[in-house]
């Protein structure tokens, strides 16, 4: 491939070359249905740009004095708008040129991410069809385009934090399927994969109130994610009746003035029971004052677990049998925590055994983990609490236009900037 190299060379030079060699541990892709999101995991902050590239479209990744630690053959390709990767021909000694060759026309929205909890700074690139109109209007002739030169935005706001709570544990095993699966197993596991997906979304984080076969007390399970900041709680269960024909999932919010229906009533009785196998004595003093402070704060906190509760079922609906279409209420104990915003997911019914089968398929952990994460995005991109990175973005979208309630997994980070040339410290770090 012949690169005129005149536009990218300028840029380049715009931008010194850091001191300290980057290594670029990991390169990871996925795609959503409307866009890719491509991840370059660093060894530290790094200058780069990224410009692209027609006939064939592609999108040019250039990083000074770097180097990509694997295999350029274990380069991820053919998902969504990336038909394949490959290491280019630097444009200055030492620099790293990563081309991504695209299936179609995309425009790149890159920015940098500065370390939070176990990951490192990243350099990611959005790819999307958000500005083809641009495109079209820049000269289509074989030079690179950078796209900008400017620094990024400064966004310095807090992650929202969530609450991951994997029901059960250590003496108590939740449920048990008739096949020998454990519910405490099955809510470690999702609990774990959703962990994971919330802390890849830029301006999220997951702690996990649990992350262990052992046993935590519900009122414990609250005083942690309270003692994190947590905005939002979310209690992962898998149900279990004697029918063993009946399926699906159900989202439950806390109701102090009685549940939705017997069988949510019963659910509830179940679960709370978990604290008594734990040894821990049920303090009927605890419970007053409790339901003093849920009718003290109820009004917003419930209004925000109702309507959160209402977009992870419509998230859960597309991988699992919803079983009952809205959100259902019951006095859970994990879920008296009046101040955050909780709900308590039951993915399925490990009691049914097609069901139990399919909650320990890492593919179906994987998608329900999915599904919550899109649930609770979509709530908080409506309602970002002040002073988050959420909040920010909102803030700053033009007019504060109304956000689309299913956006793209991977459109968050597409109002940080759309520079091409950035730097890891300028935006984004906590
Ligand atoms: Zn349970």
């Amino acid at each position: 491939m012949a690169l005129a190299l005149g536009a990218c060379l300028a840029c380049m030079a715009a931008i010194a070359a850091p001191s300290v060699p980057v290594t670029v541990h990991d390169v990871r892709l996925w795609a959503g249905p409307d866009g890719t999101r491509l991840v370059l995991d660093l060894s530290g902050p790094v200058q780069y740009s990224v410009s692209t590239l027609r006939g064939p479209e592609r999108v040019i990744v250039d990083i000074p004095n770097a180097r990509l630690a694997k295999s350029p053959r274990e380069l991820p390709g053919g998902q969504g708008y990336v038909r394949k990767m490959r290491l280019g021909t630097p444009p200055a000694s030492g620099a790293l040129r990563l081309i991504v060759d695209l299936s179609k026309a995309a425009t790149p929205h890159s920015f940098a991410v500065a370390p939070a909890g176990s990951l490192g700074d990243r350099l990611v690139v959005d790819l999307d069809n958000s500005a083809t109109t641009t495109v079209a209007s820049t000269p289509t002739t074989a030079a690179p385009t950078p796209i900008a030169v400017k620094s990024a935005p400064a966004i310095d706001g807090r992650d929202i934090v969530i609450a991951v709570d994997a029901g059960h544990g250590g003496v108590d095993p939740g449920s048990i399927g008739k096949r020998g699966t454990y519910e405490k197993n099955l809510t470690l596991a999702i609990a774990r994969r959703l962990k994971e997906r919330i802390d890849r979304e830029v301006g999220m984080r997951a702690i996990l109130t649990r992350d262990g076969d052992y046993f935590v007390e519900h009122r414990e399970r609250i005083a942690r994610a309270r003692r994190k900041g947590a905005d939002m709680f979310i209690s992962i269960h898998a149900d279990a009746v004697v029918d063993r024909t009946v399926t699906g999932s159900s989202v439950y919010t806390l109701s102090v003035r009685g549940a939705s229906d017997e069988s949510a009533r019963w659910l509830a009785h179940r679960e709370n029971a978990s604290d008594l196998m734990g040894g821990v004595k049920l303090d009927d003093k605890d419970s007053v004052l409790a339901s003093v402070l849920l009718d003290l704060s109820q009004g917003a906190s419930m209004t925000a677990s109702i309507d959160a509760a209402s977009k992870v079922l419509q998230e859960l609906d597309s991988v699992s049998v919803v079983r009952r279409r809205t959100v259902q209420n019951a006095g859970f104990l994990v879920l008296k925590a009046p101040d955050i915003p909780s709900m308590l997911v039951e993915t399925a019914f490990i009691s049914n055994p097609g069901e139990e089968q399919k909650l320990s398929s890492p593919k179906h952990q994987l998608q329900l983990a999915e599904a919550i994460h899109s649930g609770v995005r979509s709530y908080f991109l409506g309602n970002p609490p002040p002073g988050t990175r959420f909040a920010q973005l909102r803030e700053r979208r033009d007019g504060g236009a109304v956000i689309a309630q299913r956006e793209p997994a991977v459109s968050i980070g597409r109002e940080l900037t759309n520079s091409a040339v950035g730097t890891a410290t300028s935006s984004l770090s906590d």
